[in-house]
């Protein structure tokens, strides 16, 4: 049993087994978390050094995942320009050469050692990090745009992940943030059939609600919610 760590709400019920792993429901938020959460020790074994880990060849279609960060990076293009931006989980570092060639000046942070040096190679004029947050907040580094996508949902310790996010924001910083969409009409009627549903890389599930409530919890005020036939939710939010 574990409080919901968005609203605290003694959480106790199975929602979904998947494999080994238990994911809870809140019953007052719907906020869909593992239970037990696993460490970050875990988590980092499961991004570095397991077989599935992502190594050079997870990249096989790079000109593609160019075009299409290109085209991201051109959507939000007023909210980096001429300006300091930050892919947190930049991954092979994509939208952070996307960004930089569209006028930002970009950093990207991961926490997988091959997906930065894949990120190296390919981009050698960008500006990638493999530290942990911690070490990185650190540096009192301010941006003001952060880039979050499909990575929330992976991080055991949310709340440390929220405080790295507004900690390296600066004052009115805009953050875009993408994330599974547990609330969707879209999501299948049996939750346990859903391809999000993947213990335990996605240790956490969002709704619109709860996902607003964390943002708010940390000083982000949603200011657009991009529409999406599939369940996923992409929100624009402020530093307040
Ligand atoms: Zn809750």
């Amino acid at each position: 049993m574990s409080n919901c760590t968005i609203c605290k709400t003694e959480t106790a019920e199975v929602y979904i087994r998947r494999d080994d792993y238990a994911y809870v429901r809140c019953p007052n938020c719907g906020f869909v978390f593992l239970d037990p959460m696993p460490d970050a020790e875990f988590l980092s074994r499961v991004y570095n050094e397991d077989e599935s880990a992502i190594d050079v060849a997870s990249y096989p279609k790079a000109a593609s995942r160019m075009r299409r960060a290109m085209l991201k990076a051109l959507g939000l293009w007023p909210y980096y320009v001429g300006r300091d931006a930050l892919d947190v989980g930049c991954g092979g570092g994509f939208m952070v050469a996307a960004m930089r060639r569209l006028g930002a000046r970009s950093v990207g942070i991961d926490i997988s050692r091959e997906s930065i040096k894949y990120a190296r190679a390919r981009f050698p004029r960008a500006d990638f990090v493999n530290e942990t947050f911690e070490a990185f907040l650190a540096q009192g580094r301010k941006f003001a745009f952060l880039y979050s996508s499909e990575v929330i949902e992976h991080i055991g310790d949310v709340e440390g992940y929220m405080r790295f996010l507004a900690g390296v924001a600066a004052p009115g910083a805009r953050l875009y943030l993408t994330t599974p969409d547990m609330g969707h009409p879209n999501v299948p009627d049996d939750p346990a059939q859903w391809n999000m549903v993947s213990p335990p890389r996605h240790v956490q599930l969002f709704n619109e609600r709860n996902l607003y409530c964390l943002l708010a919890e940390y000083g982000f005020e949603v200011i657009k919610r991009y529409p999406k036939d599939a369940p996923t939710l992409q929100v624009l939010a402020r530093k307040i």
